[in-house]
């Protein structure tokens, strides 16, 4: 399993198509923002269909969890409030963190399956996400993906519509950009410093 950390605008969607690229390899996109994106909202799959009219996500969804469903995503949402934060370092052993990795193990080891692949990748980005998913017994090989501050700030203040609906993406001023950036490299520095692979 391969995840994808950085801060956003950083590259990873390039390097994930490229990665896609191997023979092999599995890309699965942000799995962090498929609950509430895919699972509840119903947003384009980057193939182009609907999630939940993808064939792709529905084989996996009914291997990994009897299909998909909107209490299934609320709860993994909860469960995301509650350990998946930037400012809240996962305690190893919690009761909510190991339900909320093995939601994302299920959908790892089915994609995996029905891709009939040999690694997947997430390129979820938060680094919250790889401290939860190392604590809890995932171990990911974790690709660290930085850019040119300067270049990252110059992309967050743009407009960009969203490739899903057309609406605009979120936009960050450059002194909040630069926090972000601090502190999404420094977490994921610290999770190699952890024994991360
Ligand atoms: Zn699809």
């Amino acid at each position: 399993m391969i995840f994808l950390g950085g801060l956003g605008r950083s590259g990873t969607t390039l390097l994930e198509r490229l990665l896609g690229e191997l023979p092999g390899v599995v890309p699965l996109g942000e799995v962090v923002h498929l609950w509430a994106r895919g699972v509840v909202a119903g947003e384009l799959c980057g193939c182009g269909e609907a999630f939940p009219r993808c064939p792709f996500w529905r084989e996996v969804g009914e291997r990994a969890f009897g299909g998909w469903s909107r209490e299934l995503a609320e709860r993994v949402l909860w469960l995301r409030r509650r350990v998946d934060r930037t400012r809240r370092i996962p305690a190893v052993g919690h009761p909510d963190l190991a339900e909320y990795v093995a939601a994302y193990r299920s959908v790892y080891n089915a994609a995996l399956q029905v891709a009939g692949g040999a690694a997947v990748v997430d390129s979820s980005k938060h680094a919250s996400l790889a401290f939860c998913l190392a604590a809890g017994g995932v171990q990911p090989h974790v690709v660290h993906v930085v850019r040119d501050p300067r270049a990252v700030a110059h992309s967050w203040r743009r407009t960009v519509p969203r490739p899903e609906d057309g609406s605009h993406m979120t936009r960050w001023g450059a002194m909040r950009t630069s926090l972000h950036w601090s502190a999404q490299n420094l977490a994921i520095d610290l999770l190699a410093a952890r024994g991360s692979r």
